[in-house]
Parts: C-alpha cells; sequence; structure tokens
C-alpha cells in the first residue's frame, strides 16, 4: 500500500481479522486517509473493543454499523458515510465482511448455502450499489484519469477457495457454500469493472492469501500471517488448512 494515497475509506467487517488489520494499517500511514470509517455489525458491544479503542485515540477513525445482509442497514451505512463526508465522495470500499461454513457436498445445507452467499456475494453487490453515488463522486473530484485505488475503487475480498482453475486443497476441505460463493464474487467484481468502469470506478477481488484469524485459524505459527502483517506479505495458502497439510 506504498503509493496510495485516499482521503476516504470504508472497511466492512472491521472489527477482527483482516478489516481490522486493514485499519490499523491505514491510520499507521505516513500520510493517513482524511477519514477511515469502520464498519461493523455491533459498534458498541465487545467485539467492537479494539476498533473503540483505536476511535479513542484516532479522531480520523468513525465506526459505521452494518449488516451487510440487510439492504436497509447498507443504505443506512451509505447516508452516514456520506453526511461525515460533507460534499466529498468516498475513494475506496472495501467488502472485506466474509463468512465461512465447512459442510461438504453431502451436507451441504439450503440454509447454509443462503446465509453465506448472502453475506460474501450480494453483500458486496448490494455495498457496491449504495456507494456508487459516493465512490462516483470521488472519481469525478480526482485530476487523475486513470482507474486507481487512490482515485475511486470497490476491492472484493475473495479467495482462492473461489477459484474454478484451481478448486484449491478439495481433499481437505470441501466447504462448498463458501467456494462458490468467492467465484460468484468474482464474477459480480467483473461484472462491477465492467458497468462502473464508465464512472471512473476501478472494480478488483483480491485474495489476500492465509491469515491468521477467527476464520483462517491460528493452528500453525508457521506460515499464516498476522492481520498486522497483511500489506506486506500475502501468501498463496488456502484459510483454513495450515502449511502442514500442503507438500
Ligand atoms: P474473520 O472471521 O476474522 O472476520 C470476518 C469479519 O466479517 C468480522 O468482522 C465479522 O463480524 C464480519 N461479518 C461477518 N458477517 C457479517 C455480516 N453479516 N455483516 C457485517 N459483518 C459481518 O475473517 P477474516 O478476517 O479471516 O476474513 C476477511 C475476509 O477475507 C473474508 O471475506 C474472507 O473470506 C477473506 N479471506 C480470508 C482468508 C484468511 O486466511 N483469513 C483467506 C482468503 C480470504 P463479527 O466479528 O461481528 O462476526
Amino acid at each position: 500500500m506504498a503509493g496510495l494515497q485516499v482521503c476516504s475509506v470504508l472497511v466492512t467487517g472491521a472489527n477482527q481479522g483482516i478489516g481490522l488489520g486493514l485499519v490499523r494499517h491505514f491510520l499507521g500511514m505516513p500520510n493517513p486517509p482524511k477519514w477511515v470509517f469502520a464498519a461493523c455489525q455491533d459498534p458498541k458491544g465487545q467485539r467492537a473493543q479494539e476498533l473503540q479503542n483505536l476511535a479513542s485515540k484516532h479522531p480520523n477513525l468513525v465506526i459505521i454499523p452494518l449488516e451487510v445482509t440487510d439492504p436497509a442497514s447498507i443504505k443506512a451505512a451509505a447516508a452516514r458515510v456520506g453526511e461525515h463526508l460533507g460534499g466529498s465522495g468516498l475513494n475506496l470500499l472495501i467488502n472485506n465482511a466474509g463468512i465461512m461454513k465447512l459442510n461438504s457436498l453431502d451436507n451441504e445445507t439450503l440454509e447454509d448455502m443462503t446465509q453465506v452467499y448472502t453475506t460474501n456475494t450480494i453483500g458486496p453487490l448490494l455495498l457496491g450499489q449504495a456507494f456508487l453515488p459516493l465512490l462516483k463522486k470521488a472519481a469525478q473530484g480526482s485530476p487523475s484519469s486513470a482507474l486507481s485505488c487512490s482515485k475511486a475503487a470497490i476491492i472484493n475480498m475473495s479467495s482462492s477457495g473461489g477459484s474454478i482453475e484451481e478448486v484449491y486443497l478439495w481433499n481437505y476441505g470441501q466447504a462448498v457454500s463458501y467456494r462458490c460463493s468467492k467465484a460468484a464474487l468474482n464474477m459480480l467484481t467483473k461484472c462491477q469493472s465492467l458497468g462502473y468502469r464508465q464512472h471512473g470506478v476501478l472494480c478488483v477481488a483480491l485474495h489476500p492469501g492465509w491469515v491468521q484469524t477467527d476464520m483462517g485459524g491460528a493452528g500453525s505459527q508457521k506460515v499464516g500471517v498476522s492481520p498486522w502483517q497483511v500489506p506486506q506479505s500475502p501468501c498463496a495458502d488456502f484459510p483454513w488448512e495450515g502449511r502442514e497439510l500442503l507438500p
């Protein structure tokens, strides 16, 4: 993130794991954003304690309530962010919130498929729609003609688990709903990139590498990076498996 210069960024799922790591990183940049919006389900709850501590030290950090499966909550979050920004736009939307169920092909269920797809795929779609006016505003206000994260962008946090070509570590964890939701998220990102390009908004999907989080697990200390290291050293391992399973 060395060359990144953003005025405003919103990170979903920001109370723990990779989301919290990103928030910390933005706040610690030499030229931190004017606004870092950290969205989480329960800003006043125990799970947001670390964010609350950070907010007491960093006036540019604003905690925004957001349930990514609830369209009304998404719209309310966009309205709140818009109020804080005044007349300016939002440079960067990072759709990081996600869930995983370790179900196999045989025991996958309608309920889990629906919940995981709603969270991991429909959430980023609706967030893109709700924040598009603010992203467009940022793009219009930028002197640069090229697409970039510093101008206006949507980053969707995907996973190599959603790669149809790799079907990485299938024998160790099928996680069908998670794989399908991330494959669909990749296609959504392609659609967003085609649709939003004309507005000057860059859209990309990222695999963060294996990161030791609630989702990624901390079983092996050997390979997965801590969320505080995310921007420096992405690796290509599959989230819920330790390195010892790999050749
Ligand atoms: P964590 O489980 O540590 O964090 C997930 C975050 O998403 C939490 O803040 C959680 O909130 C939030 N979240 C879940 N459901 C919702 C919801 N309905 N509304 C709002 N927020 C929600 O996961 P990671 O930090 O490991 O993962 C972050 C992203 O990176 C995910 O999209 C994941 O798929 C992806 N990824 C992670 C990898 C890894 O190795 N860790 C590897 C590849 C991809 P709460 O705490 O309140 O539940």
